[in-house]
């Protein structure tokens, strides 16, 4: 069972809540979002109905959750939720196009990025700082001064930011550099210590799918940051590992179908993590926005042969551009704008 409070409530009316589900022999998890505040019933729920609950103050409704996952589930919250991102909305009728280079680079590499982005008509934008690399020779990233580089090229066209988060001992600098939207990665998606302590900001996450995690693992992962409080969670489908070799990863464009009837939170697609090839692209942004994805989140680089990661997938400017276009098309087809 899941007990709903308004965005109002009182520890008072939470107190209550918590004592009369401990009076039943069951614990509390209270989750304290922005929106509302969610009391999961922990325990055996035999005993409990809705009517001990809805009485008392402060409580909206209250309902049995079938599924294992409660807040990111559409069964407790019907609507769409739409994420407020710096005043962009994600999750609503309008697609948001999230793009630029995988790593952040150099200054000018970050200010050129920046202006081709924009001048895409995309209205927030990607880069890593912290690079979770399949060889420790790799390039890792900038770090911090990564992060100083993104901010200064994104402040020109007041674009929120989307980086990677890999360890929960990053996360001060995050906050610092004010990072707008917190990306776990694939290979993170069920680091369940690195989840919880996401789930106490108060920050939009994109959760991307293990590149082997069921659906269900997706959402119990999502469950997670939800349990703690942190109820703005963007999915994102970026492919997963089948024993086809012919690309990269294989875009399961069936989850974005599943996860939207799933759930009531925003669900977007990495197409180019998903083919790994820049001509994939197109192809893969097009299914996925048909589909039924509020957003892409697309590697784009000023001079991608010149990329220090992921050179064979990134779009150059004019592909984003022209993408952009067909993009535009699809949305109206479907009743969305971009
Ligand atoms: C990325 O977006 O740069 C990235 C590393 O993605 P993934 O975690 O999907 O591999
Ligand atoms: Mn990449």
């Amino acid at each position: 069972m899941i007990i709903i409070m308004g965005r109002d409530v009182t520890d008072e009316q939470i107190g209550t809540v918590v004592k009369r589900l401990e009076t039943a022999g069951l614990k509390a998890n209270i989750s304290r979002g922005i929106e509302r505040t969610v009391i999961g019933a922990i325990g055996d729920e035999r005993q409990l109905n809705e009517e001990m609950f809805t009485p008392l103050p402060g409580v909206e409704s209250a309902m049995h959750v079938t599924k294992q996952y409660k807040i990111v589930s559409r069964e407790s919250h019907k609507q769409n939720t739409v994420i407020d991102i710096g005043g962009i909305p994600l999750g609503g009728n309008q697609i948001q196009i999230i793009a630029g280079p995988c790593s952040v680079e150099t200054q000018s590499q970050m200010d050129l990025s920046a202006k081709y982005v924009h001048e895409a008509g995309c209205r927030m934008m990607r880069g890593g700082a912290f690079k979770p690399r399949t060889s420790p020779y790799a390039f890792q990233g900038h770090g911090e001064e990564g992060l100083q580089m993104f901010r200064q090229a994104a402040a020109g066209h007041n674009f929120p930011i989307v980086t990677e988060l890999m360890d929960a001992r990053q996360i001060d600098l995050f906050l610092k550099y004010d990072v707008d939207v917190i990306q776990i990665g694939t290979r993170n998606m069920q680091n369940f210590d690195l989840l919880k302590e996401v789930g106490r900001l108060n920050k939009p996450v994109i959760l991307k799918r293990g590149m082997s995690a069921t659906i269900s693992e997706w959402l119990m992962a999502a469950e997670y940051i939800a349990a703690g409080g942190n109820h703005n969670i963007i999915f994102c489908e970026r492919g997963i590992r089948t024993f086809e070799t012919a690309y990269r990863n294989v875009l399961d464009v069936t989850a974005i179908a599943v996860m939207k009837k799933e759930t009531h939170l925003p669900v977007i697609v990495d197409p180019s993590h998903a083919g790994g090839k820049a001509w994939m692209v197109p192809a893969l942004s097009q299914a996925a926005i048909a589909a039924g994805a509020d957003g892409l989140l697309v590697e784009m680089h000023p001079s991608p042969c010149d990329a220090w990661c992921d050179a064979d997938q990134a779009l150059t400017p004019d592909e984003l551009k022209k993408l952009m276009v067909t993009l535009g098309a699809i949305a109206g087809a479907i009743g969305r704008t971009l």
